[in-house]
């Protein structure tokens, strides 16, 4: 056989078997090389019918023949080997393809809605439906935009909760941000279900049930182990998934029906070296990659960061060289719910002999919260109060405090603006903000480090100092590659985050039609055969005063927007009924229109309107008087338009006699 091959290769291992050759030739022959690679196969098919060599394998022969004839060698085929080729390649299919352990002819599927959290940051709730049942993922709130006047937040609208209030059998919470829990006072004033989380989530949610009067909601509590899978219902079996992100016990979810599994990986990033040691539970989202999984939701926040996300630990360094060089005070402002970040601030600022004080509500909680859980632990010594900061040196004082986003009504902020009660800003203080700027909030934080540093203090907000909470593109692709799953939907971001989501995902080996964008209210059939959108249900904000925690009703939020880009007009009319006519001069009044000092013309000029409205009034008009109101309103309304360019909020008084 050995011999037979020799110059008629012919058959494909033999192909395959040439190919390490050509290579070896590289050196002297690459451009012949190229150029003959795609007539190996013609030069095989003339040497078959020919019976001998034909192209330039002659002159190979010819130039080099000795060597020619040594690469020419066969290597002996061991037939055994090849069968375990081709069984691996088997085994790779079988373990990149876990789908066929779905079952296909199974009818069950399981139906996905989120009502908040696409094309926007914030608000995240997610609806899981099978046939009978529902649970509820994440119960969180949103901020609003700044022309939203008076609005603090914004909670997503429960109308399709209230539709569905039958079929829930569970809120299912991820973690504790309040973008995924903040809205549950809101629901749970409404409706009640039982709550399922780890102890740092429903430690927190207790909190906001006694904020807000409705402590007996505590009842509905039932805290889980991770890692254990728990029946909800009769047709959900959850299991808590341990995941490293920028708040202490958060958690990714396996969530079981009929149909199949899906993960949903709740906030996460993947972080080998946490803070307290907790890595995230790759295993068992490799178990259940393993087994098949039908669909993975995954958070989409840092989709376009192609540089890992560092360790929560990587700011370490940073915060020891702070403290090493400062002189005076150190007021370290971070988000409230990031621990890890002031469990480090705070064992760098005692390594330099620094008593701490913690200043802002959120804050205080939050600390409270992870020592009583013995999620962190402090020697209850280091701490002093706000009005205790006066009794100690300053290089032996670390101030820990809220207003990163600078807040109007943030510690930070206040001491900023000298209205703090206990810290005034000095020129030694030195400023530390960990955290990076939520799209939107930069100008009020640029606000703020205006007031600080008018007062002297210096600030310190260099990148190595905060860490994103959030996975990145190569965090993700490990998380498809964990997963595997069948179908995927990536979630929690802007549409254009989403977006390169979808590409991350083609790259690690789901097919574009296996991968759809939802958008708020879209709701998605999943089954082992199929993915598809089956219908939209009705989204949306409720606007809420945070001062006394009500809702604010949408026509205020507008009569606001249009009071405040384009002002009110207010007008007392006396008309005498019998001659259609104004008895006195019309009493006009203006705000955000015309300056103080044109107000008499304005309102001389009002009265010119009015009164050629008056003269042209139809016969009986001044009976009604609501109709004459509006009629005059409009007349008003595109005056002033015609004048001004403006549409202000127009409020006529017609009083006949
Ligand atoms: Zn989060």
């Amino acid at each position: 056989m050995a011999e037979e091959t020799q110059g008629t290769p012919e058959s494909s291992p033999q192909t395959t078997d040439r190919k390490p050759n050509n290579n070896n030739r590289n050196n002297n022959r690459k451009p012949n090389n190229n150029n003959r690679k795609p007539n190996n196969n013609q030069n095989r098919n003339s040497n078959n019918s020919d019976g001998k060599p034909s192209g330039n394998k002659p002159n190979n022969n010819n130039k080099n023949k000795n060597r020619n004839r040594h690469r020419r060698q066969p290597t002996p085929v061991d037939e055994n080997l090849k069968t375990f080729v081709q069984k691996n390649q088997e085994a790779h299919k079988q373990r990149l393809n876990p789908h066929y352990k779905l079952d296909l002819n199974s009818t069950a599927k399981i139906r996905i809605t989120p009502l908040g959290g696409l094309g926007e940051i914030g608000g995240n709730i997610t609806v899981f439906e099978t046939e009978k049942e529902a649970i509820l993922v994440d119960i969180g709130m949103s901020f609003p935009d700044e022309d939203m006047h008076g609005v603090d937040i914004l909670v997503p609208d429960f109308s399709y909760l209230r539709e569905i209030k039958d079929k829930i059998v569970a809120v299912i919470i991820t973690h504790a941000h309040e973008d995924h829990i903040g809205a549950m006072p809101y629901l749970y004033k409404e409706m009640q279900f039982p709550i399922y989380a780890t102890p740092l989530p429903l430690a927190m949610i207790g909190n906001k049930f006694d904020e807000h009067h409705i402590k007996e909601h505590r009842k509905y509590f039932n805290p889980i182990v991770k890692r254990e899978i728990y029946e909800i219902g009769n047709d959900f079996k959850i299991e808590w998934m341990h995941m490293t992100h920028s708040i202490l016990d958060s958690s990714s979810l396996a969530i079981t029906t009929d149909a199949g599994t899906v993960i949903h990986t709740g906030d996460f990033k993947i972080d080998h070296s946490p803070v307290d040691g907790y890595t995230a539970d790759l295993h068992r989202l490799a178990y259940y990659g393993d087994k098949g999984v039908l669909c993975l939701l995954s958070d989409s926040t840092n989709s376009y960061n192609t540089l890992p996300t560092p360790s929560e630990l990587s700011v370490a360094p940073a915060l020891d060289r702070v403290f090493a060089k400062a002189e005076g005070r150190v007021i370290l402002s971070t988000f409230s719910s990031n621990i890890h970040r002031v469990q480090q601030a705070i064992q760098y600022g005692v390594k330099y002999g620094r008593k701490v004080c913690v200043i802002g509500r959120s804050m205080e909680r939050n600390i409270e919260i992870a020592m009583q859980y013995d999620y962190v632990r402090f020697n209850k010594n280091i701490f002093i109060d706000a009005d205790e900061v006066g009794r100690y040196s300053d290089k032996e004082v670390l101030i820990v405090t809220t207003g990163s986003q600078g807040e109007a009504n943030s510690a930070l902020f206040r001491m900023s603006i000298g209205e703090h009660r206990h810290v005034k800003i000095k020129p030694t203080d030195l400023i530390v903000l960990s955290s990076r700027a939520i799209p939107g909030n930069e100008g009020s934080i640029s606000g703020m480090l205006n007031h600080l540093q008018r007062a002297g203090a210096k600030v310190h907000r260099s990148k190595d100092i905060h860490v994103s909470g959030h996975a990145s593109m190569e965090e993700q692709k490990l998380m498809l590659r964990l997963v595997n799953p069948k179908f995927f939907l990536p979630v929690h971001g802007e549409y254009n985050h989403v977006m390169q989501h979808k590409e991350t995902g083609m790259i690690c080996g789901v097919p574009e039609r296996n991968i759809l964008l939802m958008t708020d209210g879209e709701q998605i059939e999943v089954a082992p055969k199929y993915m598809r959108k089956v219908k939209t249900v009705k989204t949306g904000k409720t606007y809420i005063d945070n001062q006394n925690n009500h809702q604010i009703d949408d026509d205020i939020i507008l009569d606001r927007q249009k009071l405040a880009s384009d002002g009110i007009v207010m007008m007392v009319i006396q008309v005498d009924g019998q001659h259609s006519k104004m008895q006195a001069k019309p009493k006009v009044t203006t705000f955000g229109i015309v300056a103080d000092k044109q107000d008499k013309a304005f309102a001389k000029e009002m009265e010119d309107v009015i009164e050629h409205f008056l003269l042209h009034l139809k016969d009986g008009m001044l009976e009604n008087t609501r109709a004459l109101e509006n009629d005059l309103r409009q007349i008003v309304r595109k005056h002033i338009y015609r004048k001004m360019k403006k549409y202000p909020l127009i409020v006529p008084h017609v009083l006949v006699s």
